[in-house]
């Protein structure tokens, strides 16, 4: 999946990328969906394996625009997976305690623990995407949080943590479509809310925005990857792959029993 990674140090162009791209995968979506349920049972696997070893952290970023399929990925994903061993976080408006702190005292906090899986639903990249976007702070603020977050995420890189930032790519006819299915069913109105209209008005600048912290905070020790996500088995495809890839790079192992249990018998 190397073709989605934002390489550190090369300009990536959102407008350049196609979010119907499906060129990672060799079949169409009735093959994807299988080749998505043996990396569900693997992932399965892998994920006990950390928990197991409890060495390693792991950090999944998610960012998208409204609609860009967040929840869905996280569903389909991690499916299966052990609760015990993954922990969602979702990063809303922030608090007045949340605002009385500075922006990663609320991430910092919920980081992974050792053997742990925590997927981040938003991050601390809407304090320079929504935050840049809607001018809550002065532009002298939001500019210096691009290292900030370098510097923060090395610190979590160096204390053990992988970290796996996701872009969900959609396009804007996209969300029309996912928009206008929100507010055809009824049981999806809950999802509807008339600001989802004002932030796409602002598509550019979002876009504008998300250019800029991808190009600023792709790093070796923390990369991101541009999904296609137009097609939603492919996002997660891309997203199952990456994991699980990433995960066998960890070269974990079971820790050895306490005692040497040969020839233990249970009466
Ligand atoms: P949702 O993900 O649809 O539940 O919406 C969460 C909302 O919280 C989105 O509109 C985000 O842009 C907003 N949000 C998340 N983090 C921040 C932040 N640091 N500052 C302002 N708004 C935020
Ligand atoms: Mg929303």
């Amino acid at each position: 999946m190397k073709r989605y990674l934002a390489e550190p140090g090369k300009k990536v162009e959102i407008a350049k990328l196609d979010p119907n791209d499906n060129k990672e995968f060799d079949g169409g979506k009735e093959k994807g969906l299988e080749r998505l349920q043996e990396l569900n049972l693997e992932l399965q696997e892998l994920q006990e394996l950390l928990y197991a070893e409890g060495r390693h952290k792991v950090l999944v970023v998610l960012q998208a625009m409204d609609t860009g399929g967040k929840d869905g990925a996280i569903r389909r994903v991690f499916e299966g997976v052990n609760p015990q061993g993954v922990r969602v976080e979702n990063f809303k408006v922030p608090t007045s305690e949340e605002l009385a702190h500075d922006y990663l005292w609320r991430v910092h906090k919920v980081v992974p623990a050792k053997g742990e899986i925590t997927i981040f639903n938003r991050s601390h990249y809407e304090d320079v995407l929504v935050v840049r976007v809607h001018e809550i702070v002065p532009v002298e603020v939001w500019k210096k949080r691009y290292d900030q977050i370098n510097q923060f995420e090395k610190i979590l890189a160096e204390s053990g943590t992988t970290i796996l930032k996701f872009f969900l790519n959609i396009d804007k006819d996209e969300q029309k479509e996912r928009l206008q299915a929100r507010l055809d069913d009824p049981t999806k109105h809950w999802k509807f809310r008339l600001g989802d209209l004002e932030e796409r008005k602002l598509w550019d600048r979002y876009m504008e925005a998300y250019e800029d912290a991808l190009n600023k905070t792709s790093t070796d020790y923390a990369s991101w990857y541009i999904v296609p996500a137009n097609q939603k088995w492919y996002r997660d495809l891309v997203i199952s792959t990456v994991l699980v890839e990433t995960l066998k790079g960890l070269k974990m192992s079971y820790p050895a029993p306490e005692e040497n249990l040969d020839g233990v018998v249970i009466e």
